[in-house]
């Protein structure tokens, strides 16, 4: 399975790897092997870290974490006190090392450290009080995206993902109906 990363933040793209989570959801990680390659695929965290099954839980358990509190974010709620401490827990441990040489950033560390950076970037933006963090539009998607478009017209986590299937459904409803293009 293929990792979207559209969310525009690293810790909402983890998140995001539970698909559906309303009714029928869809976990892309099912392992640490999983774990490993969406790692490496993320941009800004190392490119090899290995996972172990205690390392493989606690990233699942910080990306529940992740989710509950940017649900709390979207809902205009309190911050959840267990998920707060997940995330600062995970934040508090060293980041990866980064290098800048001619063929760009190097960045190395370990799963721990990927999983800090990870937090701390949950942090910005969750205390980004600019920040318009939504839900995405298409029914059954539940995707929280970072919304970064002019005037925050943007309503969908991603055109591939679900702008073209929404627009795809409208538009064969459309033909059904015999009304216009
Ligand atoms: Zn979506």
């Amino acid at each position: 399975m293929d990792f979207a990363f559209v969310s525009g933040n690293p810790a909402l793209d983890l998140a995001g790897t539970v698909g559906s989570r309303g009714d029928a959801p869809v976990d892309a990680l099912n392992g640490p092997a999983d774990l490993e390659r969406w790692v490496a695929a993320c941009d800004g965290l190392p490119d090899r870290v290995t996972a172990d099954p205690a390392l493989f839980a606690s990233a699942l358990a910080l990306r529940e974490a992740v989710y509950r509190l940017a649900l709390d974010r979207v809902r205009g709620r309190p911050f959840d006190p267990g998920s707060l401490e997940t995330v600062n827990g995970a934040a508090a441990e060293p980041v990866p090392a980064v290098r800048l040489g001619d063929a760009g950033v190097r960045v190395s560390g370990d799963l721990a450290a990927a999983l800090s950076q990870i937090a701390r970037s949950a942090i910005a933006v969750l205390a980004d009080p600019h920040a318009q963090l939504k839900e995405c539009g298409r029914t059954g998607c539940t995707r929280i995206y970072l919304d970064r478009s002019r005037g925050a017209r943007r309503t969908w986590c991603g055109m591939a993902e679900c702008g073209n299937r929404v627009k795809a459904a409208a538009y064969r409803a459309r033909r059904r109906a015999g009304g216009p293009r």
